[in-house]
């Protein structure tokens, strides 16, 4: 984007214009669809950290509630497989990772208590930073030594992991920990848990949407009727959502708006769909603190299985009535990530829990809510500014 346009999108003239709008249509969509304050979810860690970041919160008038839901998928990636990737690491496996990871807690059952990849390599694991899928193939096949990657995302990273699987460039010492994870199945499963207080809007994600193309959030509004703008990560493009979600309730037109059209397509990135279909089938997966979510996962189609690190060291998966509640003590990482509960509703938070000393595993990835609201604030600061400036 051009310094010019980056200038607009920030600047303070458009933003009063929307906000002014915003204060205008809320109570308009309030007495439209009888339900205050208008909860409206966002499904990504990077429209989180817009919002927390930029204090967007603060400057909503009070008929409006934004709500961070699913959008951290390290957040939600079942103990575990960070347990199994422990496990393996201080057997003499080495462990490639996303740097994101690197501190999530699994169960602390393996390994005399060990919590994260980091502890495990502090307790001479072999464990290995890196950037990308590509990075680890490097390194395997130089150093010819047995190794797994974690492979942990949402349809964002899940083509990444795909390709080198379809294009056979996986030496035959690496393997993959396949965790990667479905966004609309998390989403109607949030839908359902919200049914007595319903999510009126959906900012929907951004990046994830370069991918699956706006699309695939049609659903949304079809089946469940709620407005629902793909929006990218500048503070007016979030406005911008918030203020047509809001039109669109007012009008009870509810539509699907890519607003995010510089960067998000119709259709998606269909070499992208096709190589995830041509690699994976879709199952019913765990998701951390959470549980089975219908046809919500990744796992390697039979002709590619033999990448499937699991079957490789004969690690069983719990199967879903095996499945337990894998948060520690205290934690409401699932209620926080399903948008019931606030980091702040946690008696944890910036106590025992802190991002230099993640507990939970929302406080771990910089997209998880926990962590974006300990390093900005969930509106406390940005909230007192904007009462200053007179816009609460
Ligand atoms: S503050 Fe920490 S312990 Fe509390 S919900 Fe968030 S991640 Fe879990």
């Amino acid at each position: 984007m051009s310094g010019k346009a980056l200038a607009l999108l920030r600047g303070g003239p458009l933003v009063n214009a929307i906000l002014a709008k915003i204060r205008e249509l809320a109570p308009k969509a309030v007495e439209a669809v009888g339900q205050a304050p208008i909860k409206i979810m966002d499904f990504c860690g990077t429209h989180e950290y817009t919002i927390t970041h930029y204090g967007l919160r603060s400057l909503m008038p009070p008929e409006v509630e934004l709500v961070a839901g699913p959008g951290c998928p390290v957040c939600v990636t079942p103990a575990f497989y960070v347990d199994t990737a422990i496990k393996l690491s201080l057997e003499g496996v080495r462990v490639y990772t996303y740097g994101d990871a690197y501190k999530l807690p699994g169960s602390g059952r393996p390994g005399g208590g060990i919590r994260s990849l980091e502890e495990a390599r502090a307790a001479g694991g072999d464990v290995v930073v890196v950037y990308s899928i590509l990075d680890a193939i490097r390194r395997a096949s130089r150093e010819g030594k047995d190794s797994v990657f974690l492979a942990v995302g949402f349809e964002t990273t899940a083509p990444a992991t795909a390709a080198p699987v379809v294009r056979g460039m996986l030496p035959s010492n690496l393997t993959i920990i396949n965790v990667h994870r479905l966004t609309p199945p998390i989403m109607r499963y949030t839908f359902e848990r919200h049914r007595e207080n319903p999510i009126r809007g959906v900012i929907a994600p951004g990046h994830v949407s370069t991918i699956v193309g706006a699309k695939a959030w049609r659903f949304v509004v079809e089946d469940y009727g709620i407005p629902t703008v793909v929006a990218g990560f500048e503070p007016v493009d979030v406005l911008l959502a918030v203020m047509e979600i809001l039109r669109q309730l007012s009008r009870g037109e509810p539509m699907l708006v890519n607003e995010y059209s510089r960067v998000v397509t119709w259709e998606g990135n269909r070499t992208a769909q096709k190589m995830i279909a041509e690699c994976c089938d879709v199952v019913d997966a765990a998701w951390r603190g959470i549980g089975f979510v219908p046809e919500s996962g990744l796992a390697f189609r039979d002709k590619y299985r033999i990448h499937d690190a699991l079957l490789q060291y004969g690690i069983r998966e719990p199967g879903p009535d095996e499945w337990s509640y894998d948060l520690p003590p205290g934690c409401r990482c699932a209620e926080v990530t399903l948008g019931m509960a606030r980091p702040t509703d946690c008696p944890l938070f910036m106590k025992v829990c802190t991002p230099g000393t993640p507990y939970g595993p929302c406080m771990v990835s910089s997209e998880g809510t926990c962590a974006v609201w300990a390093r900005f604030g969930g509106g406390g600061l940005a909230e007192e500014i904007a009462r200053g400036i007179g816009l609460k």
